[in-house]
């Protein structure tokens, strides 16, 4: 009551919760397949599935897809686990398995060769396909296909014992092999698969359901309402029910759900999420990670949950791009990166109270009418933070230029800059060294202007004490790939940007960092410690790599709106 459909899938909730055609219930489910990590397009399903559950008081299972042992992995189900825990969102009873299902499959594999629904199909993979036809020419049937059923029985049970070999065999749906849906001519129940042993059933099952088979009737046995899935699946559409009826048909009490008045579970397909400059499918992320052409699926580069998650992506920020890009029937034009990146920057706005400055490429300054002993300044409304200022400080390289731009506002010969939380100094001279780089600035500093406003057109920019500050580590993020549509070009990997991580390792920061990080350890319930520093954006600590190097390793997450204004 009260509560509208945000999207067409809700729409066609809201209706099967008011004609009571599941009495009632909502049930969803996130269906991976444990064959590599999430990605950002995952992200769309799991705020869709769960957003769902949430919103019409429903329950989402997590069930994996898992009849592909030849490429799925512990690693990677303990890992989906803990991003859609991330991303604030939590399953239903136990996570699922469409493995936990293999022995009931089987068995209704069995029912269709006794009734006539399937048969044990002998011709080879290429004859299968020749077979099969296309949408403009129709199939024929397999010579096999009219065999006894008390011989495909007999030859399914030898599948089953391990007693054929890889390929020699499969068991089919006998439907029509001229349908005009090509999907539905004879498709593939099971495959022999006897030597590749299965993450969580080992070496029980020699053969394997095909995803067809599995997937809606995982769907019934647990009582999902309303299975979406993305576009790719519309054509299976079709064979989804077919399978889910002709099992219902069978009258076997396996599946109390779907009894009448109770209704099967229905597809509903959806646009996939795509963006530009990156690649959302796990097969091309992972050749990204064999090819070592990045740092593990959690590099902060990496389009996945985890990568995301190391770069300082909050969860709020991925939750909010799926919401304000919708969920509709008809693919969608390609989203910009840049959006995701606003969603980013206004969640940490909001949520990121600490912050700092560092100078990320540092050019030495020698302030020149300043003598004795460094002075200890405080930040005005936050007395944990505390600069010391003196001789010799350090600029970022980036705010002075020695012949300046047009609009260039910051530091150049005989120009003035406030130093935040500092003095106003001007910039006397320019000392170069032996190879004509710029070595140093010397500057003078105006005693009097320290807590004041500064003078008009005189920028702000950030500074740290040259010794009496943090040695740091700071990586800077391009695009992995510098061209918008990546794939579009021929091989993907053809597209990778060659410098798309920058390590600036002598970057310097306030020494209250360590303080921050030590007060956030202690009091913050959130695993990753993100700062703002000051003008340069919002960083993340590296964890894996602050270990490694035992100083402080930082990701930028995101760079401020407009480059250094
Ligand atoms: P990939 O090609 O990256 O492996 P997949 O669809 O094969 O993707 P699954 O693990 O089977 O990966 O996907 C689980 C769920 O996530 C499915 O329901 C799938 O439709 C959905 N999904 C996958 N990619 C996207 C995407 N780009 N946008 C929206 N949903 C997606
Ligand atoms: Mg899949
Ligand atoms: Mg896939």
């Amino acid at each position: 009551e009260g509560v509208e459909a945000g999207n067409f899938v809700e729409d066609i909730v809201l209706t099967d919760l008011k004609t009571k055609k599941y009495q009632g219930r909502v049930r969803t489910r996130f269906p991976p397949e444990p064959n590599g990590f999430l990605h950002i397009g995952h992200v769309k399903s799991i705020c869709l599935n769960f957003g769902i559950a949430e919103k019409f008081g429903g329950s989402c299972n997590l069930r994996f897809d898992d009849t592909n042992p030849e490429s799925e992995k512990q690693v990677y189900i303990d890992n989906i686990k803990e991003d859609v825990r991330w991303l604030g969102f939590e399953w239903d009873g136990s996570e699922r398995y469409a493995s936990d299902y293999f022995q009931q499959l089987y068995r209704w594999g069995e029912a269709f060769i006794d009734r006539g629904l399937a048969y044990v199909d002998e011709l080879s993979a290429e004859d299968i396909s020749e077979y099969r036809g296309s949408v403009t020419r129709p199939g024929k049937n397999s010579p096999f296909r009219d065999r006894p059923a008390e011989e495909s029985l007999e030859l399914f049970r030898q599948m089953r014992a391990g007693g054929m070999a890889q390929g020699s065999a499969v068991l089919r749906a006998k439907i029509d092999m001229s349908h005009p849906n090509v999907i539905m001519r004879d498709p593939i129940m099971y495959r022999i698969l006897p030597d590749t042993p299965h993450p969580r059933t080992g070496n029980e099952w020699p053969i394997y359901p095909s995803y067809d088979w599995a997937h809606g009737l995982s769907d019934a046995i647990e009582g999902v309402t309303h299975s979406v899935c993305t576009l790719e699946f519309n054509m299976h559409n079709e064979l989804y029910n077919w399978f889910n009826e002709k099992v219902l048909s069978l009258d076997d009490d396996s599946l109390p759900l779907c009894r009448p008045p109770d209704a099967l579970p229905r597809q509903h397909e959806f646009a996939r999420l795509e963006m530009t400059n990156i690649v959302v499918s796990k097969r091309k992320l992972k050749r990204l990670v064999e090819g070592e052409y990045v740092d593990g699926w959690d590099d902060p580069r990496m389009p996945t949950i985890s990568g995301m998650r190391r770069r300082g992506y909050p969860p709020a920020a991925l939750r909010k791009l799926c919401e304000l890009i919708g969920v509709t029937k008809v693919p969608t034009s390609v989203i910009e990166l840049s959006l995701l990146e606003n969603c980013v920057r206004d969640a940490l706005q909001e949520t990121v109270a600490a912050k700092a400055l560092c100078v990320l490429r540092p050019l030495p300054v020698t302030i020149t009418n300043w003598s004795g002993e460094d002075e200890l300044l405080e930040v005005p409304g936050d007395e944990a933070r505390q600069m010391h200022f003196g001789k010799e400080i350090l600029l970022d390289a980036e705010d002075f230029q020695e012949d300046p731009e047009p609009n260039f506002k910051r530091l150049a010969p005989g120009r003035k800059v406030k130093l935040r939380y500092s003095y106003v100094i001007t910039c006397d001279e320019v000392i170069r060294g032996s190879d004509g780089d710029i070595k140093e600035l010397r500057c003078s500093y105006d005693p009097e202007s320290l807590g004041k406003r500064p003078p008009k057109k005189v920028a702000v920019i950030h500074w740290a004490h040259a010794t009496q500050s943090a040695p740091v580590t700071v990586r800077m993020y391009d695009n992995l790939f510098s061209d918008a549509r990546p794939e579009e070009a021929g091989d993907f990997l053809d597209a990778l940007s060659g410098d798309s991580c920058k390590e600036l390792t002598s970057a310097r920061c306030e020494p209250s960092i360590s303080a921050m990080w030590k007060k956030h350890q202690e009091e913050s319930e959130d695993p990753i410690f993100r700062v703002q520093f000051e003008r340069c954006g919002f960083f993340a600590l590296d964890r894996k790599a602050t270990e490694a190097t035992s100083r402080m390793v930082f990701n930028c997450t995101v760079t401020p709106r407009s480059d250094f204004a």
